[in-house]
């Protein structure tokens, strides 16, 4: 059964299932560390949904990855593509008004890059009061925060950025592109915080996004040195796990009229 979007012809899109869920990735091009490419974002997102996919053909579609996401902050590191956060938002609403013109019902947009998870989930607002569908916004890691904290070897703090999580990950997927020999521990997280904190894995009751190279020296933020293939396995698998079990509730959701009290 076909599940990639660009593969259909429009006869086929036309007689699709509208109550399949579309998944719209988006990454971010941008330094992580000198052990990790530009698009370890877009690689671990891009995978992350094609396993879906593949796993749920009937209950799912798959469109493209979006590559460049909101990342002003990491501009002092050489390779970073940003866009503004407007931009973003709005360029995913056109994707999902377009979606909703040919007739689908229900979206999900996934999100590998952290401070796209503020715009896109303003994006699906957006989208379902322009279009009346049902779009959800998620970001992989919140998917899975039981399986991180389980697994994880790093302490709070390890797995923010080309960390523990992100490194483990592109050493199962792709490690022909992970020079771990350059790879350092990078941990800034204050212990005695009680409400700041960038961990991937939750518990920040609030965000304080500074410039990124203000905090890190390589752009790391993190513990890579931690990190192996066979934990990325379990890592990967846990985001697939929890994304198809996302797909399945948004699949059937009971979608309601809106009523206008005027
Ligand atoms: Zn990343």
């Amino acid at each position: 059964m076909k599940s990639l979007y660009e593969k259909f012809t429009w006869p086929e899109i036309k007689a699709a299932d509208k109550d399949r869920v579309v998944i719209l990735p988006v990454g971010a091009m941008e330094d992580h560390g000198p052990h990790l490419p530009l698009d370890t974002d877009n690689l671990i997102v891009s995978r992350l949904a094609e396993a879906v996919v593949a796993s749920i053909p009937a209950e799912s579609l798959l469109l493209p990855t979006i590559p460049f996401g909101f990342n002003e902050h990491h501009k002092d590191f050489p390779g970073v593509i940003f866009i503004q956060p407007e931009t973003l938002m709005n360029f995913v609403v056109d994707v999902a008004r377009s979606l909703a013109h040919h007739g689908f019902r229900r979206i999900l947009i996934l999100n590998g890059h952290g401070s796209n998870h503020p715009v896109l989930d303003l994006a699906a607002r957006k989208t379902v009061i322009a279009t009346g569908c049902l779009c959800v916004s998620a970001s992989y890691w919140n998917l899975m925060s039981e399986t991180l904290q389980a697994e994880r070897h790093s302490r709070t703090g390890g797995m923010a950025h080309a960390g523990e999580l992100e490194t483990s990950m592109y050493l199962y997927l792709d490690p022909r592109h992970v020079q771990l020999d350059k790879a350092r521990e990078a941990i800034v997280h204050d212990e005695n915080n009680r409400y700041l904190c960038l961990d991937l894995a939750g518990g920040a009751k609030a965000m304080a996004m500074q410039w990124w190279s203000a905090q890190t020296d390589d752009g790391t933020m993190g513990d890579p040195t931690v990190a192996d293939a066979d934990r990325g396995k379990i890592f990967f698998d846990a985001a697939v796990r929890e994304t198809v079990g996302l797909v399945k509730e948004i699949r059937q959701i009971q979608l309601k009229r809106r009523k206008d009290h005027h």
